[in-house]
This record gives structure tokens, C-alpha cells and sequence, in this order.
């Protein structure tokens, strides 16, 4: 873009937007620019800052008149970079922090209206000020935003019993390529009048158009929650137990993580404070979480019979029942430190493979095997949402190697393995993190022809020109 044509874009956002809420110094805009992982920095045009559903529609129109792309951006914690410009400085970053209110909140029908930007802990508290519980939760919940999990379609540690975001989200409010606003903001639990728009617009990591405003599922607060660590012999026997506690407690059972016992250490070496409740005696350990309706005596007794069967069972080697709600915190605690031990431990290669549960044993086995012979001393760090079928089967550079140097070296190798196995399984390359800019090749590999051909028809109908996220989830369109 010519300078004085920038300068007409930029006077144009600010009629629209006010100065304050149009960001273009290099200082103002850096925060906006760098992915969460720090893997991606691009630049832009300018950073704007929209506070209501009409004046995201002004500037997508603006935007659609210059043809100029626009990025939305929640609260940044995507793992795929799919909140990043390009490095051309040709787009804009549309921020969502200042659509932050929660319009409505219906307890009888079990319903709230927040906007795209409300942070998902918020909408979380404002559920629970209430006495009802919104169930999505995940370790980014204090800074990601409603807009930013529907467009990812976030899972998160209560999918096995709340669904993913998809589930729990009953209509919308979109700003579409064209820059007008779709009012599917429905409330009802049933309504079949046409094609779902609500569930394309969910999942497309901002490429069909910008989420403002959801209308969320809301459910009763459980009475009592309890949470065990258990140490189990190996995979088989998680899932083992996961058959047993899903029999047992049915819909109580809110929470099914797998750690390996390399994982907890790993928390342990960078978090001291953070104390593991015994010996690691195996190799894997489940942290599994019991929602009570009927009261925290009766949910520790079910839990207490579970386990008991498990041990006799010969499936479980130890366990913790936490006894308060701080220690329950404390073992979600651990699991939620992992991300965090192993950035500390340095780079490392994120994957986020779904499987199905009767191909898991031989994903995790064989795989290992594949990487380890692939990558001498490399190491596994292997956790994930076991009930759902996800793992985050992550992969640490050899001790004392150059961490950065090994992931320039040996990325591509290592997915490709780690993908095509779980491809070979029947599984996935991205259960829950979405394809934004890092997968984008593993789609176009994985993905079914018939499948991407209909991606690209409905990314050509509803936005032909290419302005919503580009270069996001589908390959760069040619060049304007
Ligand atoms: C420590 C940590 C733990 C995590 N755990 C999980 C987990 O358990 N499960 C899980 O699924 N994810 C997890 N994530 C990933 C991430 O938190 C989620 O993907 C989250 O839903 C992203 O929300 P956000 O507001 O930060 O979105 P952003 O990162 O800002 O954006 C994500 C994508 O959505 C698009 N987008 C954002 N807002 C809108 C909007 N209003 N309209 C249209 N498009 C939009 C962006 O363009 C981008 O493509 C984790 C991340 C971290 C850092």
C-alpha cells in the first residue's frame, strides 16, 4: 500500500473507531504481532480495537474496499499461529478485547450472551455468581476469550462430559466477509430452520468471517467435585480404567488426563513447590475428576469403590484422593504445569494427535519406538485428555542438546512421523489446537480430496476475496 493510501486507511479506522482504539506505532502494535509459543512474528498495518458489532462491520467493510485482509485476535494463546499476521505488513490485526461484555444472563433457561471477547474465566465466574457452571475449561482460561474458542473450537479437561466448545454454544453473532452482521444469536435447544451457519463459522479460526457474540450453554454447579491421582501400569491399563469409571460413575465423571511419569518430573524439576503426592511408581499416571450432583460424602464413596476395583483389577499401582478443594487444585495444578515445565526445559515439538481409544496402546507404543529410533535421546513428554482420545504427544530435545538446533533440524522429520501415525491409526493431526498457519501443510497432506475441495467452496462463497484471516487454515490465495 502507497503511503498516502495508508494514510487515507488509517484517517478512515479512525473515523470509525475513534484515534485511541486504532494502534499503528511500532511500540503499540509489538504486543499484537507474536504468537503465544513465540514461534511466529508478523506485521500489520495497524492494530485495531472495535467496541461493538457495528463498528467490526465498518471496518470489515473498509477493509473489503481496500482489500486489505484482516486478522482477528483474542487473547493470543492460540498454539498454531493462527492469530499472527503475515510478514508483509498488508493486514490488520482486529483485536476483540473491547467486545468484552456479557450482554445477558437467562438462569431459568440456562443460557448467557457474552461477547467474542470476554475471557473465558470471566464468563466462567459470572456462570458460577449465578450458581450454574460454564464447563469449558482449559490453562489459558484467564487470558483466551469466548471469540477465540469458538473460532478454535477448543476442547479443554471437561469435553468427556460437556463436549467441546461446538457443544456448548447454541447461536452467534457474526461479522461476515461483506461486513454485515448475521444475528444468529439463537436461544433454543432445538431449531433445524436450514443449514447450521453457526457450526461453520465455529472451528474456522476467523477465515469465514468474525465472531461478536455467543449465546453459551450454562448447566448446574455439581455439589461436590473430587479428584484422584492415580499411578497406572501403562496405557492399556488407563484405559482400562477409564472403561471401569465411565461404567461406574456415567456422567459423573467430569475429567480423564493422562500424564506420563517423564511429565510430572518434569514439573517437579522446574516447579519444586509443586509436589507430586507419591513415588512415581510406573510410567503413567491419570488424574480423573468425579462431578457429584448428590453431595462430596456420597461422591468420595463412589470414587473410593472405584478405585478399589481398580486396584483389585490389577490396574492401578497408587493413588491420592484429594481431600479439599486446595488439594484438588493442586493436582490439577500439576497437570496444567507441563506446557509451562517444558518451556521452561526449552524448545520443544507440540502435537496434538487425536486416536481412537481402541488404537491407543498401539499409537503410543509404536510411535515411541518410531521417534526414539528416528531421534536418538530424544525425549518423550506424553499427556493429554486420554478420555477424549487426545494426546499432546510432545517431543524434548536430548539432554544438554541445542534445543533450537534440534527442532531446525529434525521439526519436519518428527511430525511427519507423529502425524502420519496417528493418521495411520484413524486418528488426527489436530484434535483441539486447529490448523492456523502451522498445520496448513499437514491439512492439505491428511485431509480427505472431497473434503478440502468443499473447505475451499465454502471459504470461496462466503468470503471470495480472501480478506478474512488469509494464509489461516487453507493454503495463501494467489497473490491479489
Ligand atoms: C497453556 C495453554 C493451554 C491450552 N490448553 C488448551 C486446551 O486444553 N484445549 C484447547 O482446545 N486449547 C488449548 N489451548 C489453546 C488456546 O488457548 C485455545 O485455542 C483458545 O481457545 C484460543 O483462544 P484465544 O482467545 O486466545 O484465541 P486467539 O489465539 O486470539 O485466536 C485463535 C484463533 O481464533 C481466531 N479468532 C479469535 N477470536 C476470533 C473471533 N472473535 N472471531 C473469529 N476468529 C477469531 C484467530 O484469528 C485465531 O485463528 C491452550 C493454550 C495455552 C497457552
Amino acid at each position: 500500500m502507497l503511503s498516502d493510501e495508508r494514510r487515507r486507511f488509517l484517517d478512515a479506522l479512525r473515523a470509525i473507531l475513534g484515534a485511541a482504539h486504532v494502534l499503528h506505532q511500532p511500540q503499540d502494535v509489538a504486543p499484537y504481532l507474536t504468537d503465544w509459543r513465540k514461534r511466529y512474528t508478523g506485521q500489520a498495518l495497524a492494530v485495531v480495537l472495535p467496541g461493538d458489532a457495528a463498528q467490526v462491520a465498518a471496518v470489515v467493510q473498509l477493509c473489503a474496499l481496500h482489500g486489505i485482509g484482516v486478522v482477528p485476535q483474542g487473547g493470543n494463546t492460540g498454539l498454531v499461529g493462527g492469530a499472527t499476521p503475515n510478514g508483509r505488513g498488508e493486514q490488520i490485526v482486529l483485536s476483540t478485547r473491547r467486545l468484552n461484555r456479557i450482554r445477558a444472563i437467562d438462569p431459568a433457561g440456562g443460557v448467557l450472551i457474552a461477547e467474542a471477547g470476554c475471557v473465558l474465566a470471566e464468563v466462567q465466574q459470572t456462570a458460577a455468581s449465578e450458581g450454574l457452571l460454564f464447563p469449558l475449561s482449559l490453562a489459558a482460561e484467564g487470558s483466551c476469550t469466548i471469540g477465540g474458542n469458538l473460532s478454535t473450537n477448543a476442547g479443554g479437561t471437561a469435553v468427556l462430559r460437556y463436549g467441546n466448545a461446538r457443544d456448548l454454544c447454541l447461536g452467534l453473532e457474526v461479522v461476515t466477509a461483506q461486513g454485515e452482521v448475521l444475528d444468529a444469536l439463537n436461544l433454543l435447544r432445538k431449531n433445524n430452520a436450514g443449514y447450521s451457519l453457526r457450526d461453520l463459522y465455529i472451528g474456522a479460526e476467523g477465515t469465514l468471517g468474525i465472531i461478536t457474540a455467543a449465546a453459551l450453554k450454562l448447566f448446574p454447579q455439581p455439589a461436590a467435585q473430587i479428584t484422584a491421582l492415580v499411578a497406572v501400569h501403562d496405557v492399556a491399563a488407563a484405559i482400562a480404567l477409564l472403561t471401569l469409571a465411565q461404567g461406574r460413575l456415567g456422567c459423573s465423571l467430569t475429567g480423564f488426563e493422562l500424564m506420563s511419569a517423564h511429565s510430572l518430573q518434569l514439573v517437579q524439576h522446574h516447579f519444586p513447590q509443586l509436589a507430586v503426592p507419591f513415588e512415581l511408581p510406573s510410567a503413567w499416571c491419570v488424574l480423573l475428576e468425579s462431578s457429584e450432583a448428590e453431595g462430596e460424602p456420597q461422591g468420595r464413596a463412589r470414587l473410593e469403590a472405584l478405585l478399589e476395583a481398580a486396584l483389585d483389577a490389577g490396574l492401578i499401582v497408587n493413588a491420592a484422593v484429594a481431600q479439599s478443594l486446595a488439594q484438588s487444585r493442586a493436582l490439577w495444578h500439576l497437570r496444567e504445569s507441563i506446557p509451562l515445565a517444558q518451556a521452561q526445559e526449552g524448545l520443544n515439538i507440540k502435537h496434538d494427535i487425536g486416536v481412537p481409544m481402541s488404537r491407543m496402546v498401539a499409537f503410543v507404543e509404536s510411535t515411541a519406538e518410531l521417534v526414539t529410533q528416528a531421534l536418538p535421546g530424544a525425549r518423550l513428554v506424553v499427556f493429554g485428555h486420554l478420555g477424549d482420545g487426545n494426546l499432546h504427544y510432545n517431543v524434548q530435545a536430548p539432554q544438554g542438546a541445542d534445543a533450537a538446533r534440534f527442532l531446525a533440524d529434525h521439526q519436519a522429520l518428527c511430525n511427519r512421523i507423529v502425524h502420519d501415525a496417528a493418521v495411520a491409526c484413524g486418528g488426527t493431526f489436530s484434535a483441539e489446537h486447529g490448523v492456523g498457519q502451522l498445520k496448513r501443510d499437514d491439512l492439505q497432506r491428511y485431509g480427505h480430496p472431497v473434503a478440502l475441495a468443499q473447505m475451499r467452496a465454502v471459504k470461496q462463497a462466503l468470503d471470495p476475496r480472501d480478506l478474512m484471516n488469509p494464509g489461516k487454515l487453507l493454503p495463501d490465495a494467489p497473490p491479489r
